[in-house]
């Protein structure tokens, strides 16, 4: 049958079955379209980044010798949407087969299974060959209970794909090296400057201003620095096993201003778009590691296969268990607005400004300043969890729905009421002076609860507990924070809250 194969924007995996034979009954078509550039604001550098990975795939796919149509998102013909371009084309070529394959995000998924029962020609699906675990493994792992433990799942792969293991034990007799891992940055080890490509994108620019795509944030298009092809994708891994590896779980919460990354090793854009899949990341650390058992330990290579087989897969089964539900849930009943800094990094904070400003910059931040100082302040300021959600979507390089809600509705916001999270990611401005050096340059006091330049965080820390007593008191977890506040002198608490209720009171002008 003459059939027609959609690839969508983060299926960019050349290492597909699709593609091991050529066939000249089957077309591959790639759409730019309005309709994924509005379904959120995006940061600019994402939307370049989408188009040009897929601009390059689609060149490759044709140099293989494969039949490609591709439509640019400033075609004459572009109707804008994937439903009625591919009606059209299916029409117009006479197409009596469709093929897709799954995608990761709810919407998509519903909107092709509409597709292709409104078609009246054959269709079918596809899996996309890229992850460790099927959409719903975890939601069979973890049949009806409420709670879902990473930590369990985790152990699970980790003896499922027999990785780090001897015999049924752990390597080195411990699951997890958190104990030895996550300290602040120190200074004993030098910093290494992030892998950075360099691109000229401008035309690509150009078009994407022609068109009036609404955007937010800011590029060098001229010298454009993320991987678009997997050619770049697997230099970066290259890059990081060599040059972070070694320190990776080491400094993994820690946070500098002067260097955004440390040693993260920027792998998931390329990652969630399938330019290099998690078998291949987790199969080079590896071999890595046991060629170079004396400079690498143990805990930097488990803290980071944790995250790809841990993590990453954890978060993909949570999304096919919860949604669509999942993206309305507001446990805390959280209704602020979010402010405007956020869209600018223009406040007094210092954390924010340089974690926000970072994320404006560069489309990207590591998982301690998303969660830690992002996602910390939008909970302890009651922002409604579906701002934030629609911040975080569209300011990061990587952020794709299924890997995004969970991480910032679920785990950072608590918006689950902890499906995934046993309690909520909140702290005081004690961690992040910790674990950062931006306390030292910041208008705020981070040792000062209340009165002049006291740090926001502190005090509503504590209003955070105290306000949501009533949701949080029987956690286990937390009950600490309980057994502090009913210790608290009235007249102690009763200046805490009056100094978190002035600053609720002015988000904007913080
Ligand atoms: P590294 O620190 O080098 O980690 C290696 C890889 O592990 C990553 O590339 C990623 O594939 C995986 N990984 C690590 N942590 C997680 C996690 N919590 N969930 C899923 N995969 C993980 N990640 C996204 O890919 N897209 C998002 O939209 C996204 N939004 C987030 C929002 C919040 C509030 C938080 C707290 C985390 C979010 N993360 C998201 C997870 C994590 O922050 C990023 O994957 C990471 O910062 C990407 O940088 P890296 O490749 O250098 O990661
Ligand atoms: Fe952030 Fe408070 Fe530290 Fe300032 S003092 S950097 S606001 S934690």
């Amino acid at each position: 049958a003459k059939t027609l194969r959609l690839i969508l924007g983060d299926q960019l995996n050349s290492n597909h079955s699709w593609y091991q034979h050529k066939n000249d009954n089957v077309t591959y078509i790639m759409l730019e379209v309005m309709q994924e550039q509005e379904y959120v604001k995006h940061h600019v550098q994402k939307i370049l980044a989408f188009f040009a990975a897929m601009r390059n795939f689609a060149h490759q796919l044709t140099k293989k010798g494969h039949q490609v149509i591709y439509l640019k998102l400033n075609d004459e013909d572009n109707q804008q949407d994937f439903e009625q371009n591919l009606k059209r084309i299916i029409k117009k070529e006479d197409f009596s087969r469709f093929e897709y394959q799954l995608p990761d995000e709810y919407r998509l998924d519903e909107q092709l299974k509409s597709i292709c029962h409104s078609l009246t020609i054959d269709t079918g699906v596809a899996d996309t060959e890229h992850f460790f675990t099927e959409r719903l493994d975890v939601q069979n792992f973890f049949g009806h209970k409420k709670r879902y433990l990473m930590e369990s799942f985790y152990r699970h792969m980790r003896n499922k794909l027999h990785i780090l293991m001897q015999g049924d034990d752990p390597l080195g007799n411990r699951w997890n090296f958190d104990a030895d891992n996550r300290k602040k940055y120190d200074g004993k080890v030098p910093l290494e400057d992030a892998i950075t490509f360099d691109h000229d994108v401008t035309a690509l620019k150009e078009m994407v201003d022609r068109m009036g795509v609404k955007y937010f944030g800011n590029v060098d298009a001229e010298h454009f620095p993320w991987p678009l092809s997997r050619q770049e994708a697997l230099k970066s891994l290259q890059y990081f096993c060599h040059n972070l590896l070694p320190y990776f779980g080491t400094y993994e919460d820690a946070m500098l201003q002067e260097h955004i990354s440390l040693f993260h090793s920027r792998l998931s854009f390329a990652q969630n778009v399938k330019m290099i899949s998690p078998v291949e990341i987790v199969t080079k650390v590896l071999s890595h590691y046991e060629q170079n058992k004396d400079t690498i330990s143990l805990a930097q290579v488990e803290g980071y296969i944790r995250q790809v087989i841990g993590w990453r897969e954890f978060m993909r089964g949570v999304y096919w268990a919860q949604m669509p539900d999942f993206e309305s849930l507001n446990f805390l009943n959280h209704k602020t607005e979010i402010p405007h800094w956020y869209w600018d990094g223009n406040t007094k904070m210092n954390c924010l400004h340089k974690c926000i400003g970072q994320s404006l910059d560069h489309a990207w931040a590591h998982h301690i300043q998303r969660l830690m100082v992002i996602g910390n302040f939008s909970m302890l300021a009651g922002i409604n969890p579906d701002d934030v959600d629609a911040w975080y979507l569209g300011v990061y390089i990587d952020a794709i729905q299924w890997v995004e809600i969970t991480n910032t509705r679920g785990m950072s916001q608590f918006a689950d009421g902890g499906i995934i999270g046993s309690k909520p990611y909140a702290s005081s401005a004690a961690y992040i002076n910790k674990m950062s050096d931006y306390c030292k340059h910041c208008h705020y006091d981070y040792k000062k609860k209340v009165g002049d330049r006291a740090c926001p965080f502190n005090s509503l820390y504590w209003n955070f507990f105290e306000r949501n007593a009533e949701k949080l008191l029987n956690n286990p977890r937390i009950g600490m924070a309980y057994v502090t506040l009913k210790k608290m002198k009235p007249e102690e608490k009763a200046l805490l809250m009056e100094q978190a209720e002035k600053y609720l009171g002015d988000l904007n002008g913080l």
